[in-house]
């Protein structure tokens, strides 16, 4: 049973995440950094094996899909071709009232000229400010006010300098001295950076279309083919919110899709399932993943379709991955501007104008690509549970346990050692010893009692305990304890590595 209410559970996962060494607060010992988290011990385990399950369904599973890994800065006229220098923007809104800044797309929405109330400088209580809902159509999100701002588009992406000249240098030299308005010094100011800007990807998507040519022809790939990619993206976003749900740094995993056109419905419909598919497989409550069409005024003006896999995070739904049919928009568009031709030259098709065999197409590409650390919030609000059950004395006590995937627990068993005496901490090493050489992650742990040893590993999602006692040193066999139904079994000690083995290998 799950006692908690959406709007707690949240705040009930980050603070178990920061308790038990999952993820911490970037820099936290300097006041933190907004919006940036660090994945600890436990965290980047989980991190990993998820990322890991992805590429083992997504390239090593299939033959048609291959990977890279690609540099996060890359050359400037990548982002003018792919239309982010002009394009990647969000609206930005300030509150006159609260001073909040947001988004106006993400912004509460109410009908124009709605009456509404709101409390002044944002305060919780206290003096009253009537007004109404603005021609905008929303309030701001922390106070309730129609005292905003006009909109004004905001760049996403970061912004750094390459090469040993410091633009400050260059601008210091070009302006010394000189009596300049405000226009012309932010014009020299553009002119001093834009010579050696370079961005940080706001997607990993890119890489996949430019690196198009030396991928196809070095691995000799034949349309339909996908190329794969997983890293980090960076992106100035307005609002960061909800713990890891949005952040300025996050990880991504992608794959393009490239098919001949004409196809590119049926393989869009094949990836939308296929990643559903995906997504459940790992999941205990499969109904909180659902596929959201795009209407088509919410459609790219290049892509033909596009879904949202979103989730029922605490708050609500949202987006965890977006699959865009992107029809040959971006190869066009760095053929254009590279004068590389990205075509692929298809030897078996007839070509419909001259009849003969061979016909040189652009591709068309579907595009899943998914957010890695947003698939560590969801797989965590997942596996969030709180059972009430009975103690020993009759007390009712609540269970709180991650029922997180055997494939994706960080830690895949604890090896325990009932007492910290009779030989048992010496026999439960040296079953511990094994999983580690066999490279499964586990752990030895003879802190505190049994009772809360298991406690510890409910909470951090470990599947399997191990527990060495008194009986183990009379016939070789330890208890072996599963973490959802708590039911204990006898395995031999020999069998222990093998078991978990396979226990963790059959989900
Ligand atoms: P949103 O509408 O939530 O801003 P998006 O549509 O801009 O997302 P895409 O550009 O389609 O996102 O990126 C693909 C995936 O990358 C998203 O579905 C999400 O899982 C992840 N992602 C995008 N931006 C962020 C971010 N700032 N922090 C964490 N994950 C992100």
């Amino acid at each position: 049973m799950n006692n908690s209410t959406p709007s707690d559970t949240l705040a009930k996962v980050v603070s178990l995440t920061k308790r038990r060494g999952f993820i911490f607060q970037s820099s936290e010992i300097y006041g933190g950094l907004k919006s940036a988290y660090d994945y600890g011990p436990l965290g980047v385990e989980l991190k990993r094996n998820i990322a890991a399950e992805w590429w083992k369904y997504m390239v090593h599973e299939r033959e048609d899909v291959v990977g890279i890994d690609a540099s996060i800065m890359m050359h400037p006229s990548v982002w003018k071709a792919s239309g982010h220098l002009s394009g990647f923007s969000d609206p930005l809104v300030d509150c006159h009232n609260c001073k909040e800044r947001f988004r106006a797309d993400k912004a509460p929405t109410m009908p124009a000229g709605s009456a509404i109330e709101w409390n002044k400088g944002g305060k919780s209580s206290g003096e009253k400010v009537r007004g109404a809902v603005g021609e905008c159509g929303y309030i701001c999100p922390m106070c309730g006010s129609s005292d905003l701002s006009a909109e004004r588009q905001f760049n996403l992406m970061f912004r750094t300098s390459i090469g040993p000249v410091d633009p400050l240098d260059t601008l210091l030299q070009e302006i010394h001295g000189k009596d300049l308005s405000r226009a012309e010094l932010r014009e020299k100011l553009e002119e001093a950076i834009k010579s050696s800007a370079i961005y940080l990807r706001p997607e990993t998507a890119q890489a996949m279309f430019v690196q198009f040519l030396n991928v196809q022809q070095t691995m000799s790939m034949k349309v339909p083919f996908g190329i794969a990619q997983q890293g980090k993206s960076f992106r100035n976003e307005v609002t960061t919110e909800k713990f890891i749900f949005r952040t300025c740094e996050f990880e991504q995993m992608e794959m393009e899709y490239f098919c001949e056109p004409g196809t590119q419905k049926e393989w869009h419909n094949y990836w939308t399932d296929a990643r559903m598919t995906w997504w459940k497989r790992y999941a205990n409550n499969k109904d909180s993943f659902r596929v959201r069409h795009h209407e088509q005024d919410e459609l790219a003006h290049y892509a033909d379709a596009c879904v949202d896999i979103d989730y029922q995070y605490p708050w609500g739904w949202d987006e965890l991955e977006g699959i865009a049919s992107r029809t040959d928009y971006d190869l066009s568009r760095h053929a254009e501007d590279s004068g590389v031709k990205l075509s692929y030259f298809d030897q078996q098709k007839m070509d419909p104008v001259t009849g003969k065999p061979g016909v040189r197409y652009v591709p068309y590409v579907i595009e899943p690509a998914a957010g890695l650390t947003r698939a560590v919030l969801a797989f965590l609000c997942d596996a969030y549970t709180e059972e009430e059950g009975v103690d020993a004395e009759g007390a009712t006590k609540t269970r709180v346990l991650l029922k997180l995937h055997p494939r994706l627990a960080p830690c895949k068993a604890a090896v325990l050692p009932l007492m910290k005496k009779e030989g048992m901490p010496e026999v439960a090493r040296a079953i511990v010893n094994q999983f580690y050489k066999a490279g499964v992650n586990a752990s030895f742990d003879e802190q505190q009692s049994i009772g809360k040893r298991y406690a510890r590993h409910d909470e951090i999602g470990t599947p399997y305990c191990l527990t060495v006692d008194h009986q183990t040193l009379e016939d070789n066999t330890v208890t072996i304890r599963d973490r959802d139904t708590t039911k204990q079994d006898r395995i031999s000690v020999d069998e222990a590595l093998a078991v978990v083995k396979q226990r963790v290998d059959s989900f």
